[in-house]
């Protein structure tokens, strides 16, 4: 009874609608998007009108002001943008949560060219017919990786059920049980390869698999040889894999594809140098000279692309370009990919591909010193240092108690794990996950990493240009917790 009355007391939505004030409110939105949010008001007040029972307190109508307010803020909320820019100082470089990696000046002026007009995507200039839109970075994938052939699709999980869907459907593909890895949530070998119709053949075990395990699973229905890259994780201890070179010559013996999905596809070993510090001006990567150890013990392309028929990896990965699936390596193969019907489903997009092959082209040149995860995994010790002890004076101007930590960052993203980058933290006073909840919903929203009860920033992900308006967000944060 009492529900009814109150409810008979709501306004209609189609008098407040007409009011001025909503009136108002159509000049930044569509009309049937503010019928929506009064709908809603209205009924979120009838329902809190009726759970009031029969004491008199919910009998005076809401304020005009308050439901003018409440409505606004629903149609706010709905409109609000949803992808946001973050600034990520979390020292986790290839970070999946965060978008992994962000793009270098150049590729993204390729991205705005490309995103704001017609292109050649799919048509060959020279002769007016239709073009092969993978085609645009065959040449550069080819020249990068020595290989014959190149292909971008949508991602690596796709370039990998590709490879498996179109090189050995409805056949078997061996693959040592130490390297049935799961990625990022749901990619697991397991699932790609029954997805793909291909047959899993396991072999070894998981810690240990030998060639001769390979040698003894191979059959009549044998493809093809599998190598994942054990990205995200390190089997230590009693450990023995195949090398791909004796991996290679079983695939020849018995005439086997031998794929390999390489995951995080270092064009090149990544040179430690003088502490990485060699000067982001001179442009040169300063690789092949082959004057420091590699930074990492990460196989390359290069290295791949001489024995695997087919080599698999990502573009947002140490690549440091967008989400894209890199395959290269043989060109029977490679072909057989490109024309099967699936890599029309998992295609690469015009904006990816403009973006990859800014990406490469800077990576021919020599630019990699513009590519902002190379950068960021060459970040010289005293760079980080003198960040760091930027932010920390400009903090203390404020008022802001904060302390300088040595610590690590991470690579992430599925590769080099266990690997950590020296670094040198700031770690902020006060209850660190309350101050880190704050960081991440303030403007822009940072994420910080809680490490042994501290709210800590690092500045090795922190973009060039960014550190101003972290020192501010910082500052904001810290006032809103501790006052
Ligand atoms: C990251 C990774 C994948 C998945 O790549 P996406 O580009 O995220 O689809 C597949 N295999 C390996 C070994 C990886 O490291």
């Amino acid at each position: 009874m009492r529900r009814l009355s109150r409810a008979h007391a709501l306004p209609a939505v189609g008098t407040l609608v007409n009011q001025p004030a909503y009136r108002l409110l159509q000049e930044r939105y569509p009309r049937p998007l503010v019928v929506e949010a009064i709908r809603e008001r209205l009924e979120a007040e009838r329902e809190a009108g009726g759970g009031q029972g029969g004491s008199g307190g919910g009998d005076s109508p809401p304020l005009e002001g308050e439901r003018l307010a409440a409505v606004e803020a629903r149609l706010a909320g709905w409109t609000a943008p949803r992808l946001r820019r973050v600034i990520n100082a979390t020292g986790v470089i290839l970070h999946t949560n965060l978008g992994r990696a962000p793009l270098s000046a150049a590729a993204v002026a390729a991205v705005q060219e490309a995103a704001a007009g017609y292109g050649n995507l799919e048509l060959d200039l020279k002769t007016g017919r239709r073009g092969e839109r993978a085609a645009l970075v065959s040449e550069l994938l080819c020249r990068l990786a020595g290989a014959e052939a190149g292909l971008a699709v949508n991602n690596n999980a796709a370039a990998v059920l590709l490879a498996l869907a179109a090189l050995a459907r409805g056949r078997e593909v061996v693959v040592s049980r130490g390297q049935l890895v799961e990625i990022g949530g749901s990619f697991r070998m397991p699932d790609v390869m029954r997805l793909s119709g291909a047959r899993m053949v396991e072999v070894g075990t998981t810690n240990r698999t030998r060639a001769a395990d390979y040698e003894e699973a191979v059959g009549p229905r044998t493809a093809a040889l599998l190598r994942v890259h054990t990205s995200n994780f390190r089997v230590t201890g009693f450990t023995e894999s195949a090398s791909l070179e004796e991996m290679a010559a079983v695939a020849r013996r018995h005439q086997l594809l031998l794929l390999d999905d390489l995951g995080s596809g270092a064009l090149e070993a990544v040179q430690g140098g003088n502490g990485g510090g060699r000067d982001p001006r001179s442009g040169s990567p300063g690789r092949r000279d082959g004057g420091s150890p590699p930074l990492f013990d990460e196989p390359t392309v290069a290295e791949s692309v001489r024995l695997a028929d087919v080599v698999t990896f990502s573009g947002d990965k140490l690549l440091g370009g967008p989400q894209a699936g890199v395959v290269v390596g043989r060109a029977e193969p490679v072909a057989r990919m490109a024309k099967h019907a699936l890599a029309r489903a998992v295609r690469v997009d015009k904006l990816s591909l403009a973006a990859l092959e800014a990406t490469l082209r800077q990576r021919l040149l020599g630019h990699a010193a513009d590519v902002p995860v190379e950068r960021m995994l060459l970040m010289a010790p005293k760079e980080i240092r003198r960040r760091a002890g930027f932010w920390l004076v400009k903090l203390a101007d404020r008022g802001v108690p904060t302390r300088l930590l040595e610590g690590q960052s991470a690579v992430g993203g599925g590769s080099l794990p266990g690997h950590g980058l020296p670094t040198v933290l700031l770690a902020l006073e006060g209850p660190a996950s309350r101050l880190a909840a704050a960081l991440r919903e303030g403007e822009p929203p940072v994420v910080a990493r809680v490490e042994a009860d501290l709210c800590c920033l690092d500045p090795r992900t922190v973009l060039k240009g960014e550190d101003e308006t972290l020192v501010d967000a910082v500052e904001a944060a810290y006032k809103t917790v501790v006052g």
